[in-house]
């Protein structure tokens, strides 16, 4: 009922000249749009070009962030409406890296949510669990807060067109290990049942909730058959073509 969906974030990685090789290698590869939808968050400057560059393909380009205003004096900020024009369809907000290092709070995120969704846009939000909440027993309160919040105006209606994310900041990045598939499900699993009990179950059914925090080829399939796990939003293993292309074949 909820078709796969593989997200690479390539995060503030390659240069333009990188970018459009890499996009023109993997484009007229991918299995079709019914099978398994496939996507790159991509940093702002290559946008256009990308965006151009996939028309008609099964590859969507993404946004790793925008601004919760459509415009204004908000030097360096990026401007959903602005994005939309572009024919930009997903963007990421509160990446764990976000809320860390640029101090976004659950209420930025939340305003950005709503910014997105008012001008066209689907936000795919994330939600993160620290090491500390985990070792500490208040996880399971950590990361509900995080949906509530995050959520909070977003009417029924809207929610059709949110994704979310578990992407536990203690399994993301290098040195780290991946969430084991149960792990994984539990957390994605979390929060459907937060869905559920802020709109009910069948409402909670249809929404697409992804894992991500050091996936690779080899814990891909084991991740994706999890009853919870509706596809995956990969960091440095989206990095290399050749990769991403194997990962997408596996789902
Ligand atoms: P890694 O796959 O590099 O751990 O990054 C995950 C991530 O942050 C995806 O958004």
């Amino acid at each position: 009922m909820r078709k796969p969906l593989i997200v690479g974030n390539w995060k503030m990685y390659k240069t333009i000249t990188e970018a459009v090789a890499y996009v023109d290698r993997i484009k007229a590869q991918l299995p079709p749009a019914d099978q398994v939808e496939v996507e790159l968050a991509v940093p702002t400057l290559f946008l256009q070009s990308l965006v151009e560059r996939t028309r008609g393909t099964n590859l969507k380009i993404a946004a790793e962030n925008c601004f919760y205003q459509d415009e204004g004096a908000f030097t360096g900020e990026t401007s959903p409406v602005a994005l939309r024009e572009l024919g930009i369809k997903h963007v990421i907000l509160g990446h764990s890296e976000r809320r860390r290092l640029f101090y976004e709070s659950d209420a930025v995120v939340n305003q950005k949510v709503h910014a997105a969704l008012q001008a066209g846009i689907c936000p795919l939000l994330c939600v993160d669990e620290t090491m500390k909440r985990q070792v500490q027993g208040d996880r399971v309160q950590w990361v509900v807060s995080q949906v509530l919040t995050g959520l909070a105006g977003v009417t029924a209606a809207q929610l059709p067109r949110v994704t979310l994310a578990y992407e536990p900041s203690w399994a993301i990045g290098a040195g780290k290990a991946a969430a084991t598939p149960s792990e994984a499900n539990e957390g994605c699993y979390l929060i459907r049942q937060t869905l559920a009990r802020l709109y009910g179950e069948s409402a909670a059914a249809r929404v697409r909730i992804l894992y991500g925090g050091s996936v690779n080829q080899t814990n891909l399939p084991a991740l994706l058959a999890q009853s919870d796990i509706d596809g995956v939003l990969i960091g440095r293993a989206s990095l290399d073509p050749a990769v991403f292309l194997q990962m997408v074949a596996v789902a």
